[in-house]
C-alpha cells in the first residue's frame, strides 16, 4: 500500500494515525534517503502513541526512548559500523514497546521477520511516496487503520 503526502504535516498526521495502531512490541523500519521523512515520520508515530520529549534525530546516541502509554524506542542506525555483529538491539525488540528504526539495513540481519516495512521515496521537494510493507498478520491489521 503506498499513500501520498504533500507537506511534513501530512506525513505526520498519517504516522499519527498509525502510532494509534500500534501494540506492544512494533517493530518499524523506516527506509528511504537523508531528507526522504524517516526523522519526520517518528514525529507523527510519538504524537499518535502519546509519548513525551521532542522527537529529533539521535545523532549522538543510537537511541532515544520516549515515555508513554507504550515506549517508543526510536533509532537511527546512520553511524552504525555495516555488519556490526551484536548491537544489542534485540533487548529493545522485547520491551513491550515500539521500536521506530531509521537505516534499518545497517542491521538487516537483526530485524525480525514480524515487522512493517516503511518506504519513503521523494519524487520532489514537498512529495513523499510512503509505501508500507507489512510482514505478518498484526501488521496487515495496523495499516489497515490507514485507509
Ligand atoms: P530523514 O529522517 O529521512 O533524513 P527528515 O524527516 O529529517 O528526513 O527530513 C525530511 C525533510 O523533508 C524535512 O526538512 C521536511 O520538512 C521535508 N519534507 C518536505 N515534504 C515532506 C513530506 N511530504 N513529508 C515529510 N517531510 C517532508
Ligand atoms: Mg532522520
Amino acid at each position: 500500500m503506498t499513500i501520498t503526502t504533500h507537506s511534513p504535516e501530512e506525513t505526520q498526521e498519517l504516522a499519527a494515525r498509525l502510532g494509534k495502531a500500534l501494540f506492544p512490541g512494533a517493530v518499524l523500519a523506516l527506509r528511504g534517503d537523508l531528507g526522504a521523512g524517516k526523522t519526520a515520520f517518528v514525529r507523527g508515530l510519538a504524537q499518535g502513541m502519546g509519548v513525551s520529549g521532542r522527537v529529533h534525530s539521535p545523532t549522538f546516541a543510537l537511541v532515544h526512548e520516549h515515555n508513554g502509554p507504550l515506549p517508543l524506542f526510536h533509532f537511527d542506525l546512520y553511524r552504525l559500523e555495516d555488519g556490526l555483529a551484536e548491537t544489542g538491539l534485540d533487548e529493545y525488540f522485547d520491551r513491550g514497546g515500539v521500536c521506530a528504526l531509521e537505516w534499518p539495513e545497517k542491521a538487516e540481519d537483526e530485524l525480525p521477520l514480524e515487522r512493517l516495512d516503511v518506504i519513503l521515496r521523494s519524487p520532489d521537494e514537498a512529495t513523499r511516496e510512503i509505501t508500507f510493507l507489512p510482514r505478518g498478520k498484526a501488521y496487515e491489521e495496523c495499516i489497515k487503520s490507514l485507509l
